[in-house]
């Protein structure tokens, strides 16, 4: 089958092929790096890793980019607010940013374009925009007359009529009820404070849509495969960058446009507006596996709203707890013997796998497929069964799959025992083991934010407790 992606443009699933042989290009919206991203935000940042690793195992070359917004109406009020520079302010941020998905094992872009670096290429766009005709000047910035581009709502669904008001906006985010010429760049005002550039379209600063726009075109040239986000940035964002790009260089911008669904917690988006978040942080305070963390934001299709809650982080644990003694269960099968048809069963699973994700990334069934296979392999290698090197070959296909899912799931080094564990360690562990036979569990959870606190992770196997450097 071939590859499938739902395309936000075309609003079905369409074929995926990049424009170039091989190579495919992508651009993601990044963080504003004015506080630390909650989970909800690195839903989005999972579910564009996903697409790139998969992309990647299918044997695609990718080129991605992911831009930081390091200045934007909320980075200039933040520094403003903590009376610091706005560099000062944001490399704070982007510092924290980085850590985090290093910690929740997203891979690296390429590529992370500052904002704040591409000014010119930002007034270039403007500049075209005001000579095509696209934009005006107004008395406090430049804008974009959406009356001009004739396909303005047309990405978003938005239903234009009666709207042409030549009504005006100049903050980055607005009502997404309605549409309105949108700033391009914001001539200064002392609110901005230090935050401007002299240019030859005026002193001033970018709008926020701008940035996307001049930094993926510059990167990735312009049409670009794949743009992700998540699906409140439909409109105004993407619409924006849609029109601001098309007008300006007169072609097409993106060919797939991905987006995804919300992590909701009691039915309301994640947002610092509405102060329901959590940051990576505060869960890793509390002690949880940052790859059950993974699972939890990477295990629900991206399409789909997904219910965050503290219950899903500890069923995860309990399913990378199952994979994990799994996989160590493979490597402990040491009699030469081929009884069960281990070739079958890896074309199978395999099959199943890849089928599941080609259809625009459906993890779920992806997973059943795996929890299917050693349902299987567990039988056998509880009947002994399976012979050392057909769980050899099963073990290799976990980690074949484990480069889509980024789990971490080679259990071969990292994992340690007890008996290997610095002496304080390995007694803290003991402790906690003895408190877990004895039900009590929140002592057991307590010595395990001790641990991690002093910066050791703890699992649980069947075999007793493993431990490893955070
Ligand atoms: P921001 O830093 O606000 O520009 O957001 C960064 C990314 O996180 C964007 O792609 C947003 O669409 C996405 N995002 C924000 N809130 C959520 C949420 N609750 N669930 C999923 N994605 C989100
Ligand atoms: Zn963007």
């Amino acid at each position: 089958m071939a590859l499938r992606f739902y395309n936000t443009l075309t609003r079905r699933k369409e074929v995926f092929k990049p424009l170039k042989k091989g190579i495919v290009t992508m651009y993601s919206c990044g963080p504003t790096v004015y506080n630390y991203a909650h989970i909800g935000n690195f839903r989005a940042y999972i579910a564009a890793d996903l697409i790139r690793r998969y992309l990647l195992y299918r044997g695609y070359k990718v080129r991605h980019v992911m831009n930081i917004t390091d200045v934007d109406d909320k980075t200039i009020k933040g520094s403003r607010r903590k009376k610091t520079s706005l560099g000062k302010y944001t490399a704070k941020y982007t510092k924290a940013f980085f850590d985090d998905i290093e910690t929740l094992n997203v891979q690296k872009a390429d590529l992370y374009p500052k904002a704040t670096d591409h000014i010119r290429e930002m007034v270039a766009i403007v500049k075209t925009l005001l000579d095509k005709g696209f934009a005006y000047k107004g008395s406090d910035g430049i804008y974009f007359d959406i009356s001009k581009f004739k396909d303005y709502g047309k990405f978003a669904r938005l239903d234009m009529t009666g709207l042409k008001t030549g009504a005006r906006v100049k903050q980055d985010s607005y009502d997404k009820e309605k549409a309105y010429d949108f700033a391009l760049w914001k001539f200064w005002d002392e609110e901005d404070g230090e935050v401007y550039w002299k240019t030859r379209i005026g002193k001033g600063r970018p709008g926020w849509h701008i940035e996307c726009s001049a930094m993926s075109s510059k990167h990735l040239g312009q049409p670009f495969d794949i743009h992700t986000g998540g699906v409140d940035l439909i409109f105004p964002h993407h619409q924006n960058e849609i029109a601001q790009s098309e007008a300006s260089a007169g072609k097409q911008f993106v060919r797939f446009w991905l987006h995804n669904e919300h992590l909701i917690v009691n039915g309301q988006k994640m947002s610092k507006s509405l102060g329901n978040f959590f940051t990576l942080r505060d869960l890793l305070k509390k002690g949880y596996d940052p790859m059950s963390m993974r699972y939890v934001l990477l295990a629900t299709h991206y399409r789909q709203k997904l219910d965050f809650s503290e219950t899903a982080i500890r069923n995860a644990d309990n399913i990378l707890k199952r994979i994990r003694d799994f996989m160590a269960e493979l490597l402990a099968v040491k009699e030469d013997k081929n009884a069960l048809e281990i070739g079958k069963t890896i074309e199978e699973t395999k099959n199943r796998f890849e089928q599941a994700m080609d259809d625009d990334l459906n993890i779920s069934q992806a997973m059943a497929s795996i929890f299917d296979m050693m349902n299987k392999v567990n039988r056998a290698v509880a009947e002994k069964n399976i012979g050392k090197k057909d769980a050899r070959r099963i073990y290799e296909l976990m980690l074949a799959f484990d480069t889509v899912l980024g789990l971490n799931l080679d259990v071969k080094e990292q994992w340690n025992t007890v008996e290997n564990a610095p002496k304080m360690i390995a007694k803290l562990l003991e402790d906690r083991e003895q408190q877990r036979k004895n039900r009590n569990w929140s002592a057991a959870d307590e010595i395990r934010n001790r641990l991690r606190k002093m910066g050791f992770i703890v699992q649980d196997t069947d075999s007793g407790p493993r431990w490893r450097k955070a």
